[in-house]
C-alpha cells in the first residue's frame, strides 16, 4: 500500500494544471489560436539576450567536466557571492553568501524552507487569496496551515484578522508580494505594520515567528517599490526564483536566502542545509546557478505585461466587471457574476476563455486571469470577454 496523502495529491492534480490540460486538448481540436489560454503562470516573454548569452558562453568556452558537475551542496560559492553583493548593493542588506542556498526555484525553496523551521503541529499562516500548493507544501512538512483572508476591498492584509489568528503555535507567515493571483503589491507601510505586529506577538509569546517572503514575482512590479522583508522584519527567510523575472521557469532555479538577524541564523541555515538534503534538494542545476550568477544584475522586462494588464483591465472594466488592478505580476483576479466562480469559467469555456476558479486559492467568487499571453492573444480574445459580459448583463 502506498503513502495514502501522496496517492491522494497525486491522483488529483491542481485545478489549474487541470485546465491547462484542458486547454492543450482543446488547442488540437479547434486550433491554437482559438483557444484564449488565461490558465498557467508561463512567462511568454523570452529570456533576457544575456541569459542565451551567457548560457552560450558557459557551454562553448568552459571546462564540460566542471561545468556540469555536481557544486557543492548549497550551490557554487561563486554564485552565491555574486547574489549576495547582489542583495547587498540593491537593498542595502549584509547578505552572506554563506546564508544563500540554491534551489530549484521557489517551490523548492518554500518547500525546503518550511521543513527546516516547521516542527510538527506548529503552524503556518497563509493570507488568503494564496498560491494553492503553499498548502501542499505546509502540511507535509508537519503544519497546520492556518487561513487569514485579505481585505476584500483592496487584498492587502486585514490587520485584525492576522492578529487574531497568531498563536503561540504560530510558526511561520508567508506573504507573496506581488501576489499571485491578485497583483496586489504591499506597501511599505503596511509591510512595517506586519513588521510590528510580529514583533509583538513573539514577545507576548516568547517565541520565534518567521517571515517568509515569497518572491519570485520581485521584479515584475509596473510603478511601486517591493519592500525588501529582511529590511522591515529580522526573523525573515527569502524565497528568490528566476522563474518569472528572467523567464526560466522550466530551468527551475532559485535560492533561500537567511536574512542576516534572524535568530539563531546559522542553525536556521544549518536546518535549510538539512532539510535540502533530506528533500534531495542538494545541488541546484549547475549550469543554471552559473548563468543566473552571471545575470543577477540583469533587469527584467516588464512592458509588454504592462501592456497586456492596461489592455486587459480597461476591457473588463468598460464590460462591467469587477477587477482588482495589478500593481504588479501577471495576473489579474477578477470578480465571478455569479456566486459560484466554477460555473463561471465553465461558461467562460464556451467562448474559449479559459480561467481559473479562485477556490482553490483559499478566496472563492473570483477568477484568476494569467495574462502573460502574447498581446495579440489579449486582443483577439477581448471579444470573447463582451460576449461573456453580456450574458450576465442581459
Ligand atoms: N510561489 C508563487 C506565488 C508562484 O506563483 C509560483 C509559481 O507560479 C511559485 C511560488 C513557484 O515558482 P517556481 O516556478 O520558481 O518554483
Amino acid at each position: 500500500m502506498v503513502e495514502q496523502k501522496m496517492l491522494a495529491l497525486g491522483k488529483k492534480s491542481s485545478v489549474i494544471r487541470e485546465i491547462f490540460e484542458y486547454g492543450k486538448r482543446r488547442k488540437a481540436e479547434i486550433g491554437a489560436e482559438n483557444v484564449f489560454d488565461f490558465s498557467l503562470g508561463n512567462p511568454s516573454i523570452p529570456a533576457p539576450q544575456a541569459v542565451t548569452d551567457a548560457l552560450l558562453e558557459m557551454v562553448q568556452n568552459t571546462d564540460p567536466v566542471a561545468l556540469h558537475g555536481y557544486t557543492s551542496a548549497p550551490g557554487d560559492l561563486g554564485v552565491r557571492k555574486a547574489i549576495a553583493e547582489h542583495i547587498n548593493k540593491n537593498f542595502g542588506v549584509a547578505a552572506a553568501p554563506e546564508r544563500i542556498y540554491m534551489t530549484c526555484g521557489a517551490a523548492a525553496s518554500l518547500t525546503v524552507t518550511l521543513n527546516a523551521l516547521v516542527n510538527d503541529g506548529e503552524e503556518v499562516v497563509v493570507l488568503a487569496p494564496f498560491f494553492p500548493e503553499y498548502r501542499v507544501f505546509a502540511e507535509k512538512a508537519g503544519a497546520k496551515v492556518v487561513v487569514v483572508p485579505c481585505r476584500e476591498s483592496d487584498f492587502q492584509i486585514d490587520f485584525d484578522k492576522l492578529s487574531a489568528a497568531i498563536t503561540e503555535k504560530t510558526k511561520a507567515i508567508i506573504v507573496n508580494s506581488p501576489n499571485n493571483p491578485t497583483g496586489v503589491v504591499l506597501s511599505a507601510e503596511t509591510v512595517k505594520a506586519l513588521a510590528d505586529l510580529l514583533n509583538e506577538k513573539q514577545k507576548a509569546f516568547s517565541t520565534d515567528i518567521f517571515l517568509i517572503a515569497d518572491e519570485p514575482y520581485r521584479e515584475l512590479s509596473y510603478d511601486m517599490q517591493v519592500p525588501y522583508l529582511p529590511c522591515y522584519y529580522d526573523n525573515t527567510v527569502v524565497c528568490y526564483s528566476y522563474s518569472k523575472s528572467l523567464s526560466l521557469p522550466g530551468e527551475r532555479i532559485g535560492y533561500i536566502f537567511v536574512a542576516p538577524n534572524v535568530s539563531d541564523g546559522n542553525d536556521v541555515f544549518a536546518a535549510v542545509c538539512g532539510a535540502g538534503r533530506a528533500l534531495g534538494f542538494v545541488c541546484a542545476p549547475s549550469l543554471l546557478q552559473y548563468v543566473v550568477g552571471k545575470c543577477v544584475d540583469v533587469p527584467s522586462d516588464i512592458e509588454a505585461y504592462r501592456r497586456n494588464r492596461d489592455l486587459l483591465y480597461t476591457a473588463l472594466c468598460e464590460d462591467g466587471f469587477t477587477v482588482i488592478k495589478p500593481d504588479g505580476a501577471f495576473y489579474l483576479f477578477m470578480k465571478s457574476p455569479e456566486p459560484d466562480a466554477n460555473a463561471f469559467c465553465e461558461r467562460a469555456k464556451k467562448h474559449e476563455l479559459l480561467l481559473v476558479p479562485s477556490d482553490d486559492f483559499g478566496f472563492p467568487g473570483y477568477v484568476r486571469i494569467s495574462y502573460c499571453v502574447s498581446e495579440d492573444t489579449i486582443r483577439r480574445s477581448l471579444p470573447a470577454f463582451k460576449s461573456l459580459a453580456a450574458e450576465y448583463l442581459k
